[in-house]
């Protein structure tokens, strides 16, 4: 039987419950603010009225730049109700950012934080963009006041956009993955029913909004089998570790859990109600995955998806979950390993090539860039997801890394990861991150960024003696430095990017 609910349209899922039992929990935030489905849909219509007096229509862009709050949830589901395209932006960016995202998505109203609308009010009509409203995190802000009269009961087709998802842009300008509503409504059913939400699940929501993982994988699954959350602004151990016992479910990235083990208080009785622990957005380490099993007896489930598929592979709720895996690809959804050049398949297990992914969860293109978009497609509809990874004979995919960051040294292809788990597994170091940075001899040099154990006595030399019999001479660092910590983003993703932007000159 499916846990989840009886729709394809994403705008329903609230409705559907808000009107079969209006009084169930949808959120609680850390300070105690509960709102039930019947509110948020009341809160979801307001907006979609002060919206509508902007007058916002379907197709029309919404961006916001707003801190995490129940209100933002409503303006996502206002637009859904809309048929409008929700357009969340980081909360780091700068002005300067906030400038290129507006022209490019040229939206009709941009809602910001108050203390950002004078400054945004003069970029946005350089932009052209007519309206600039404000939401705070304590559920004020000018669009609450602005008042009118939505459509009702308006349906939209599934085709339509419902986000559009800037990805991280390393290289570049950003991109804006175009994402539908039948995008959204088939990947919170497939996780819904993968993970077995159901309405009586309390899922411990500490990241952020504006990306695929907090407000899709976790918010969509949630309104898509009528469950509840404990809706925390930010990841914070101690608070982590104080709701842990009401929650049922817990959604990371992989330094939520890093920093939950060096929490003292993260004990099995702390996890005695949690059935589900899922990490996702970087790669968990094997070791965290070990070592959070041992402490908790859970074994964290690992999924790999991105802004332009949402989710596309997921260890199994019921099964084997493989540590450093990202398990099999989700049911309805295909993924091949494919050589990176030519596309074609390689069905040998443990080949490595280029991940590309095909299903009803795949992105439409990028915002205005159809040569991109057609460059990222094979001809057969499978995209090309940039991720180098493998797959066992049952079917379990291992990500290698990202394409841009393999190393090519000397004309060898090194991958970074394969480097990278040798370094770690030797004694007073906590992580490290290999990169290819401009070698006059090799093209590009090998070379690792390590961050040593507090206190521990590292050097060069040494390290360098200790991979010496485990790693082929050409994968071997030329160079290994030391850092206190590795540049992460919100996600906890390692910027290799701004690592070789550092090391740039190191052999010159
Ligand atoms: P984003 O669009 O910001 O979600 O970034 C997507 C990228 O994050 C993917 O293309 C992968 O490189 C990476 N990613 C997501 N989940 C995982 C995972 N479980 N393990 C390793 N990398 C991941």
């Amino acid at each position: 039987m499916s846990n989840a609910i009886a729709t394809d349209d994403p705008a329903r899922w609230l409705e559907t419950v808000a009107t079969a039992d209006p009084e169930r929990v949808l959120l609680e935030t850390g300070e105690g603010r509960r709102l039930n489905y019947g509110q948020m849909a009341a809160l979801t219509r307001r907006l979609a009225g002060s919206l509508a007096t902007l007058d916002v229509k379907p197709g029309d862009r919404v961006v916001a730049q707003v801190e995490k709050s129940a209100e933002a949830i409503a303006l996502y589901l206002a637009c859904l109700q809309l048929g409008a395209t929700f357009v969340p932006l980081n909360t780091a960016y700068t002005f300067a950012e906030l400038e290129y995202f507006l022209g490019d998505a040229a939206p009709t109203v941009a809602v910001v934080r108050p203390a950002d609308r004078q400054h945004v009010q003069a970029i946005a009509a350089a932009c052209g963009v007519k309206h600039v409203e404000t939401l705070d995190d304590r559920g004020g802000g000018s669009l609450l006041d602005i008042t009118g009269t939505a459509p009702e009961n308006s349906t939209h087709d599934p085709s339509t956009l419902a986000a559009l998802l800037y990805t991280s842009g390393t290289t570049g300008r950003s991109k804006g993955a175009m994402l539908t509503r039948a995008n959204l409504a088939s990947n919170a059913t497939t996780l819904a029913q993968a993970w077995r939400f159901s309405a009586s699940d309390v899922l411990l929501h500490a990241l952020p909004i504006f990306h695929v993982h907090g407000l899709f994988v976790a918010i969509n699954t949630v309104l898509a089998s009528g469950s509840s959350m404990l809706f925390l602004a930010k990841f914070d151990a101690d608070q982590i570790v104080r709701l842990l016992p009401r929650a049922t479910v817990m959604m990371g990235v992989p330094t939520f859990y890093t920093r939950l083990l060096q929490h003292s208080g993260l004990t099995q009785d702390t996890v005695r109600n949690v059935r589900l622990f899922v990490s996702g957005s970087a790669p968990l380490l094997a070791e965290t995955h070990r070592e959070f099993q041992a402490r908790t007896g859970h074994a964290i489930l690992e999924r790999y998806g991105m802004s332009e598929t949402l989710m596309n592979t997921s260890n199994p709720h019921d099964g084997r979950r493989i540590p450093g895996s990202v398990g099999p690809a989700l049911p309805g959804i295909e993924v091949r390993i494919a050589d990176p050049e030519s596309g074609a398949p390689c069905n040998e297990p443990d080949a490595i090539g280029m991940i590309e992914v095909r299903g009803p969860n795949v992105f439409s293109g990028y915002w205005r860039m159809p040569e991109k978009t057609a460059a990222e497609f094979r001809k057969d509809g499978f995209f090309i997801t940039g991720d180098l990874g493998k797959r066992d004979a049952q079917g379990y995919v291992f990500i290698v890394g990202r394409g841009k960051d393999l190393i090519i040294t000397g004309g060898y292809n090194v991958y970074p990861i394969e480097v990278e788990l040798e370094i770690d597994a030797l004694p007073g170091v906590t992580e490290s991150a290999v990169i290819g940075v401009p070698h006059p001899d090799f093209g590009e040099g090998v070379t690792a960024v390590v961050v040593p154990d507090k206190n521990a006595p590292l050097d060069e030399a040494t390290l360098r003696a200790a991979l010496e019999p485990r790693l082929a001479r050409f994968k071997l660092p030329k160079r290994i430095v030391f850092v206190a910590e590795l540049p992460r983003n919100t996600m906890g993703k390692v910027q290799k990017s701004a690592l070789r932007e550092r090391y740039r000159d190191l052999y010159n």
